[in-house]
C-alpha cells in the first residue's frame, strides 16, 4: 500500500465505534470519553503515515486499537492512586507530603457522608465550623485561638491582608523567599495589598534594623522561616523572642505594639533535635509571644494539607471576619483529618500513630533489615546486581534542607534501570524509586512495614519483566 492508499484506508470515528473490539470499552468508559481517544488514535496514525513511520504492511485496525488501548491505559495510570514511596524522602511534595495516620483516615471516612460540621449535637443548634478542631489546635499549641485555611500560602495571604492590609509589613531581606511553585513573598505582599518594607541584608539583619523601620504606616513585622535553603557562615537573624522584645510601638500611637507574625512553615510540634533536626517549633513561637504563628498541616505536623494559624484571639477574630476566610475555608474531610491528627499530638502518641514520625524514628539498621528481607525474595537475574547499601533519607517538603538521615537502600544495577523504574511506576500499587549513578535505589525508610511484602512482589515481577524484554 502506498501512502495515499494508507491515508484513504484510515477509518472514521464512527467506523471505529462499530468495531467489535471497541464495544467493551464503550460500555466501560462511556461513548463521549472514548470518542476523544479514538480521534487521537486516528490522528496519531495519520501522522505516522505522513511521516513514513507506518510500515506498508501494517494492519490499520490493530495499530489503531493498540493506540486506543495505550491512551486508555495511560489515563488509568494517571488516576489518583496509592504510591509506595521508596525514595527515602519523607515529605515528598509530588507524593502528597505527609501520609495520614489511620485514626485520621477513619475520621475522614466518618465525615464523608453527612457530618456535624456546623451543628452542635447536644443542643441541636448551629455551631461554629470546625469548633472542636480549633479548640484542639489552640490547646495543643498553647495559643488563645486558631483558624484553618487551605494551606500555609493561603494563611500568609489571609494574615497579611487581615492584619496589615493597606499598611507596610517589615521583613528581613534574608527572608524574602520563594517557597516553591512560584509562591514568591514579594508577589504575595502585592496580592494581599500590603507594602513590602525590607530591612537588613541577605545574611545579616539585626533587631535595630526592624526598630528603625517602624513608622506610622507599619502594619506588622513578618518573620518567615527559610525552609528550603540554609544560610550558613556570616549570618545573623533575630530570634522570634528577640523580635517580640524589640521596641515595637508606632510613633503615632505609642500604646499599640506592632504585631509580630511568625511563619514557621513546617509545623514542628515536638522536639526533633535528637534527629539533628532543628526546625522552628510552633509551641515555642506561641510561648515566645508571637501575635500569630502560621504553619502547614501536611509537613512535620503529619496531617492533611492545611494552613493553620494560631495566636491571640483579637487577631484570630479579625481573620474570621475577613471575606478571604470564606474563600479559603477547608472542607469537612480536612477538618476531620486535622482533628484526629491534633488529638494524636495532644495525647502524646505522635511516635506511635503518625506514619511520618514512625519513619523518622526508624533506626538505619532496621531499614537495612527490611532491605535484606526483600532482597532474599527476589531471585537472581543474569547480569543484575542487587545490593543493600547505606543511603541518606531526607525530610523533604521544604523542611530541614541539607540534613540527611542515615538510612539503607536496595541498589539495583546491571540492567536498564530507567525501564525498571517505569515498570515499577506503571503497575499497581505504583512504586516510586530513585535513579542515580546508573542504578535504581529503593530507600525503605519511607516504606511502611505493611507495604514491604507488596513491594517485594512488585519488584520481583518488574525485574522478571525487564529481564524477559531482553534488556538485561
Ligand atoms: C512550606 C511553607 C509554606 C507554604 O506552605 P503550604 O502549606 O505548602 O502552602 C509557607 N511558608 C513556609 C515557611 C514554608 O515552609
Amino acid at each position: 500500500m502506498n501512502r495515499t492508499d494508507q491515508l484513504r484506508s484510515l477509518p472514521s470515528v464512527d467506523e471505529v465505534l462499530r468495531w467489535d473490539l471497541i464495544e467493551p470499552l464503550t460500555s466501560r468508559l462511556g461513548h463521549d470519553r472514548l470518542v476523544r481517544w479514538i480521534r487521537a488514535a486516528i490522528e496519531s496514525q495519520r501522522k505516522r503515515i505522513l511521516s513514513g513511520d507506518a510500515a506498508e504492511s501494517t494492519c490499520m485496525t490493530s495499530e489503531i486499537m493498540s493506540a486506543i488501548n495505550a491512551l486508555v491505559d495511560s489515563d488509568h495510570g494517571q488516576s489518583l492512586q496509592r504510591v509506595i514511596n521508596a525514595t527515602g524522602i519523607m515529605l515528598h511534595t509530588n507524593l502528597g507530603r505527609a501520609p495520614l495516620a489511620q485514626r485520621a483516615i477513619d475520621r475522614v471516612n466518618d465525615a464523608t457522608a453527612f457530618a456535624n460540621v456546623e451543628l452542635d449535637l447536644a443542643s441541636g443548634k448551629r455551631s461554629k465550623r470546625g469548633k472542636r478542631v480549633m479548640e484542639l489546635l489552640a490547646q495543643l499549641t498553647g495559643a488563645e485561638d486558631a483558624v484553618v485555611v487551605n494551606n500555609c500560602a493561603a494563611a500568609t495571604m489571609l494574615v497579611l491582608q487581615a492584619v496589615a492590609g493597606g499598611r507596610e509589613v517589615i521583613i528581613s531581606r534574608g527572608q524574602l523567599v520563594e517557597i516553591g511553585g512560584g509562591f514568591r513573598l514579594p508577589n504575595v505582599f502585592a496580592a494581599a495589598g500590603v507594602e513590602l518594607h525590607e530591612v537588613g541584608t541577605t545574611n545579616r539583619t539585626y533587631v535595630r534594623d526592624y526598630e528603625a523601620a517602624i513608622n506610622d504606616s507599619t502594619g506588622a513585622i513578618l518573620r518567615v522561616h527559610h525552609s528550603n535553603f540554609r544560610l550558613t557562615g556570616f549570618v545573623t537573624e533575630p530570634t522570634i523572642a528577640e523580635l517580640i522584645a524589640a521596641k515595637r510601638s508606632r510613633p503615632d500611637d505609642g500604646a499599640v505594639l506592632v504585631p509580630v507574625i511568625d511563619d514557621v512553615g513546617s509545623g514542628c510540634i515536638g522536639d526533633l533535635s535528637r534527629f539533628d533536626l532543628h526546625e522552628p517549633n510552633v509551641i515555642e513561637s506561641v510561648a515566645a509571644g508571637a501575635d500569630l504563628t502560621l504553619f502547614s498541616g501536611d509537613k512535620l505536623f503529619g496531617g492533611p494539607q492545611a494552613g493553620i494559624v494560631v495566636g491571640q484571639k483579637k487577631w484570630i477574630d479579625q481573620l474570621r471576619a475577613n471575606p478571604l476566610m470564606r474563600a479559603m475555608r477547608v472542607d469537612k474531610m480536612t477538618l476531620a483529618a486535622l482533628e484526629a491528627t491534633a488529638e494524636i499530638h495532644l495525647e502524646g502518641k505522635a511516635g506511635e500513630e503518625l506514619p511520618l514520625m514512625k519513619m523518622l524514628c526508624k533506626e538505619s539498621d532496621t531499614v537495612a533489615d527490611s532491605c535484606r528481607q526483600i532482597v532474599r525474595q527476589l531471585g537472581s537475574f543474569a547480569g543484575v546486581e542487587v545490593d543493600v547499601v547505606e543511603s541518606e533519607s531526607q525530610v523533604g517538603g521544604g523542611s530541614v534542607p541539607g540534613v540527611g538521615i542515615p538510612s539503607a537502600a536496595i541498589k539495583i544495577s546491571g540492567c536498564k534501570v530507567d525501564q525498571l523504574a517505569t515498570t515499577l511506576r506503571s503497575g499497581r500499587p505504583a512504586v516510586q524509586a530513585r535513579v542515580a549513578d546508573d542504578s535504581l535505589w529503593l530507600d525503605l525508610r519511607t516504606v511502611a512495614d505493611d507495604e514491604l511484602q507488596l513491594l517485594a512482589t512488585r519488584l520481583a515481577d518488574a525485574l522478571a519483566r525487564v529481564a524477559v524484554d531482553g534488556s538485561v
